[in-house]
Parts: structure tokens; C-alpha cells; sequence
């Protein structure tokens, strides 16, 4: 008789894993139907298909491994980014990075890291597979960083990783501005000022507070902080990618799955100094990336105008449908956002995520994460006029 007992050999830390629960699981929606009949407001995808033809990809050679390395990709974000190739890695989505950053830098069964919930589940799930202790220090009530917590911390003395996620998921606003200086020229210079306009004196107190947050939390830490920008292209503010040479220890997360409409092709990128990038290129599968992806997101990458165009169109439905949010009585607070969703705080988030639910429209309940709390991906214009429409019938 067999003496096997599956239990006894499986890993301590994942027998008592808790699987990531992506928005969609909760529906077992795939394999069954496509969601065509079902309005798609709740995993944060840019709602517009890129249009990209069979043909447009010249897929040939499906017999041949692809490329390991991923070059064409890397010298379009090269190019794009202002960054140079030895410092992109490009991954089966960025939850490929975030898997990866456990495995390079921390021991298992003895280093940790450091959160800032409510903040994006996948730091917390890859920790416990990679069997690495998750210190938390959560974000304030107006879900700013813990800064004076965090520093004085032994954790912060001691962690390997610290991640921040600006604009955060799910609470939609930025953490960390990676240079406001050039921020503040910035909207000047669109508003007709010049380019050296003097700050504001309350803005000269944000700059400098910024600035000495930045140097304590990324230069005074011994470990790698993770900037996951995955909502980058939502934000005015600058990118942390230009930060890169005056921290050794920065590393930067971007996606294709959110602005560029490629969810489904699965790849992200990170950034960082030569001698991370290095690491992650000896740590990854040789051919992380499959072929079809690198066709399509090469081919993604190039259509910059229609991009560009899609995300002018979801930020200012964002703006129209947080000023209708507002208005609602059932809603009790709307959260600024700098990304491509929403996060309300409502009377009874259950009863509206299940009228919704209902009337085939799905959000995200994140209730479990903030009180009575509702995320809605910003859509199409079209999405965005049923869901308004639903919500004011509520
Ligand atoms: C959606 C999301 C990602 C994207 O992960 P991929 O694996 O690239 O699809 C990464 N970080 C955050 C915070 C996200 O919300």
C-alpha cells in the first residue's frame, strides 16, 4: 500500500497558500462565455481593443524559439523611455518582475519586505510562494505613505524589498511624485507660464517635503525599492525611469496590460540599473516571452497616436464620471484618482456591487480591503454613460 501523502511533501508555505483571487475568478467567467453581453468595469483594463490585424504581426517561424532577450521591444522603450536597453527587462507581465525581485534578493524562510496596504495583492501572494515575511505599514486615512513609520522601523533597517505602487491600486492616487520640480514646470508651461515660473510657497513646502521623503526612503534604504507604475500613463506626473541614476537601488514596474490594451498578451517591463537588469536575464526562463506577445506588443508600441488618443478619452470620462459619482446620495466619499479606475466609498458597497451585478455590470468590491468601498475601471465612453445611467436608477 502507498505511504504517499501529498501533504507531506508539499512546501509548508504553499500548502497554506492563499491564491491570488484576480477580479474575474470570482465569476469563473472564462471558458464559459467571452463577457461579451457583460459591461467589464472591474479589472482595470483599458476597455478599447488595439485593433492589431493577424497580418500586421508577420507572425513566421512559430517552429523557432523566440528571442530571449526580446530586442526589437527593448530598442522601441528605449527609444520611447530615454533609458537604454541594459536597463529594461521585459517580463510575462510585470507580475513575472514582481516573482522575480522575491527569488533574486530574498532568502526564503528568513529576509522580508515591506508593504503599504491597501496597495495591489500580487507583493503580498508572490512573498508567501517565495516564503519571505510581508511587513506591513499601512496607509494613513487619506492613504498617504507612513513615511515617519516606516524610517524609524526596524523592518526598514532590515528588508530587502520595499514596495510602493504610485498611483496606488486601488486607492488611485500617487504615493511618491518622482520629480516635482519638473511637474510644476511642467503644468506651467501648458498653462502659457514659463518655464521658470516661481513655486508657491505651499508648493515649495510640498517640493521639499517630497524631495527629503524621496532620499530617506530610497537613499537611506539598504534594500531595493519597487516603484509599480502600472498607471503611469494616467497620471500627469513624472516617471520614476528618470530617477533611475540617482538611485542605485530603484527599480521601476510598467505594463502593457492597462493603457496599451494588452492585458491578454500577458508581458511588462522593469526598469533598472545594468547590473539589476543582469540578474533578472540570469534568473528568468530563457524565453519568458513567447513569440506572439513580442509581435504584438512591438506592434502596440508603435501605435502611439491611437494610445495617446484612448487615454485622453478615459481621463476625461474619469473626470465625468467622479463629478456624477459626487452627486449620488448613496455615495459617501469619491477618491481623487490618478488612474484609469475609481475608489467611492458608499452606504452599503455590497447592495449596489450586487444591483450592478445584476444588470450585468461588474466592478471590483474592495470592501475587504477599505470599508464599504467600490472600484470602478473607467471605460468607454458608451460603458461610462450605462453605468451612470444604472447608478442614478439605483
Ligand atoms: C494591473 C497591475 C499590474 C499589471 O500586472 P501584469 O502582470 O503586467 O498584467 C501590476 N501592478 C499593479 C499595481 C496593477 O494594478
Amino acid at each position: 500500500m502507498s505511504t504517499f501523502n501529498l501533504e507531506n511533501i508539499v512546501r509548508k508555505n504553499i500548502w497554506s497558500l492563499k491564491a491570488y483571487s484576480s477580479a474575474r475568478s470570482e465569476f469563473q467567467l472564462y471558458g464559459k462565455t467571452d463577457g461579451a453581453e457583460l459591461t467589464l468595469l472591474d479589472a482595470n483594463e483599458n476597455p478599447n481593443d488595439p485593433a492589431i490585424l493577424d497580418m500586421d504581426l508577420q507572425i513566421r517561424n512559430l517552429n523557432r524559439y523566440p528571442d530571449p532577450l526580446q530586442s526589437d521591444i527593448k530598442e522601441i522603450l528605449s527609444e520611447q523611455k530615454g533609458i537604454a536597453t541594459d536597463q529594461i527587462f521585459v517580463g510575462n507581465g510585470s507580475d513575472e518582475a514582481i516573482d522575480l525581485l522575491y527569488r533574486i534578493f530574498c532568502e526564503p524562510g528568513k529576509d522580508s519586505v515591506i508593504t503599504c496596504p491597501p496597495t495591489y495583492g500580487m507583493y503580498e501572494v508572490s512573498a508567501a510562494i517565495n516564503d519571505v515575511a510581508v511587513v506591513e505599514f499601512p496607509l494613513t486615512s487619506d492613504f498617504s505613505l507612513d513615511v515617519h513609520g516606516i524610517l524609524k522601523s526596524d523592518a526598514f533597517a532590515k528588508a530587502k524589498l520595499l514596495w510602493i505602487c504610485s498611483p496606488n491600486n486601488p486607492t488611485g492616487n500617487a504615493l511618491l511624485k518622482a520629480d516635482l520640480q519638473h511637474d510644476w514646470q511642467a503644468e506651467n508651461y501648458t498653462k502659457g507660464g514659463m518655464m521658470d515660473m516661481p513655486y508657491a510657497p505651499e508648493f515649495e513646502q510640498e517640493l521639499k517635503e517630497n524631495k527629503e521623503n524621496l532620499d530617506r526612503l530610497i537613499g537611506g534604504f539598504n534594500g531595493i525599492v519597487v516603484v509599480d507604475e502600472a498607471y503611469q500613463d494616467f497620471t500627469e506626473n513624472q516617471s520614476f525611469i528618470r530617477r533611475l541614476d540617482d538611485y542605485p537601488n530603484l527599480v521601476v514596474l510598467q505594463t502593457m496590460s492597462k493603457a496599451h490594451g494588452m492585458a491578454g498578451a500577458r508581458t511588462g517591463f522593469a526598469f533598472a540599473s545594468p547590473e539589476i537588469i543582469a540578474l533578472f536575464n540570469k534568473t528568468k526562463p530563457p524565453y519568458n516571452v513567447n513569440e506572439l506577445s513580442q509581435k504584438a506588443v512591438l506592434k502596440a508600441l508603435q501605435l502611439t497616436d491611437q494610445t495617446d488618443q484612448q487615454i485622453s478619452e478615459i481621463k476625461s470620462n474619469r473626470e465625468m464620471l467622479s463629478t456624477l459619482l459626487e452627486d449620488l446620495e448613496y455615495v459617501e466619499e469619491v477618491y481623487p484618482s490618478e488612474a484609469n479606475f475609481i475608489l467611492a466609498k458608499v452606504k452599503d458597497a455590497s447592495a449596489v456591487y450586487n444591483y450592478l451585478k445584476d444588470q450585468g455590470i461588474i466592478i471590483r468590491n474592495r470592501s475587504s480591503q477599505i470599508p464599504n468601498t467600490l472600484r470602478f475601471t473607467v471605460g468607454t465612453t458608451q460603458e461610462c454613460e450605462v453605468l451612470m445611467k444604472t447608478l442614478k436608477e439605483y
